[in-house]
């Protein structure tokens, strides 16, 4: 079996097959958690979840960081999450995507945005980290983990990568004190098994999650790594481009227990089918490319990328 832990199939691009793409996936044995970018969209990545009640098809919700100012309405959010707790068994896996985005320095040019006022980058990073400090409490609250995406600045591709970090190092709200005490000694008795669990870290507040389309340097990874997060890696990986040479060799330094693969599909098609719209079937090609720079069997990376996706969003469901 192999999941594609995030894909696209709830936006307009899909709408008149994703029906078509699940039944291959489903037959081929790929499960897949489709992304939400806005409201909309994570609202779509819900409706088509419940569609599949006993299958492995899942939803994440949240506001991407170009959506801009005051998109996250937490009632809102809690509204569909609460639906499905009532349902009975939740499709809702995890909230995201969110995070940080550096690439443009202009309103303008953030297709998405909606709040055009918000003029320089100061004012963008400073609305995006205001949105993803929420999103981070909210996951927070529903015992949820995150999705996150992060991209960096033209000049330096590792910036909203580090200011990511630091946000989610620093302890959010508190809990009451006596949950924080439930919570201690729950995790003391973990600390046997998981040897690299956050919890080690001493700080029970982080949420947990996954940095998706990873792109950045081996450093950044192993600290993401170490706060035991998981490493997303892409058909980027796949890309002939000498540039990518970077992000190979952190394929093959970061163990495959901390790796997820994904399609991020529409985008981001790996080779050999770069240049058509990309679907989460093409997962294949980004396993066997991990497998290929790992040296690992692929057998090995679909069973051990599986059981990640199994392990932090699922709840050891599968
Ligand atoms: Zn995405």
């Amino acid at each position: 079996m192999l999941f594609d832990s995030h894909c696209h199939l709830n936006f307009s691009d899909f709408e008149n097959n994703y029906q078509e793409i699940i039944a291959d996936c489903l037959e081929k044995g790929i499960g897949l958690i489709n992304i939400g970018a806005d409201y909309e969209s994570s609202k779509r990545a819900v409706a088509i979840a419940d569609e599949y009640p006993d299958k492995n098809i899942y939803a994440s919700i949240g506001i991407h960081p170009t959506e801009g100012e005051g998109e996250f309405e937490q009632e809102k959010f809690q509204e569909l999450i609460d639906v499905e707790t009532r349902l009975g068994a939740s499709k809702i896996v995890a909230v995201g995507e969110i995070g940080l985005d550096y690439y443009y320095k202009n309103a303008e040019d953030i297709k998405s945005l909606k709040h055009k006022n918000i003029k320089t980058i100061d004012n963008i990073k400073r609305t995006q980290r205001e949105e993803f400090v929420k999103q981070l409490n909210f996951a927070q609250k529903n015992n949820l983990p995150v999705v996150l995406h992060a991209r960096g600045s033209k000049e330096n591709p590792d910036d909203a990568y580090e200011d990511m970090l630091e946000i989610i190092s620093t302890p959010l709200s508190s809990p009451p004190r006596s949950a924080v005490r439930g919570k201690l000694q729950r995790g003391s008795q973990r600390l046997n098994n998981k040897t690299r669990d956050s919890r080690l870290r001493g700080n029970d507040n982080i949420v947990k999650g996954v940095v998706h389309c990873f792109d950045a340097s081996l450093e950044i990874a192993q600290k993401f790594v170490d706060f035991g997060f998981y490493i997303g890696l892409t058909g980027i990986i796949t890309f002939k481009n000498k540039s990518v040479d970077n992000l190979r060799q952190v394929v093959k330094m970061i163990p495959l227990e901390r790796i997820l693969v994904e399609t991020d599909a529409p985008w981001l098609t790996p080779e050999p089918h770069r240049g058509e719209k990309n679907t989460p079937q093409n997962v294949e090609f980004v396993a066997l490319k991990v497998a290929e720079l790992k040296g690992a069997n692929y057998e090995k990376v679909c069973e051990q990328t599986t059981e990640n996706v199994n392990r932090l969003f699922l709840n050891d469901k599968i």
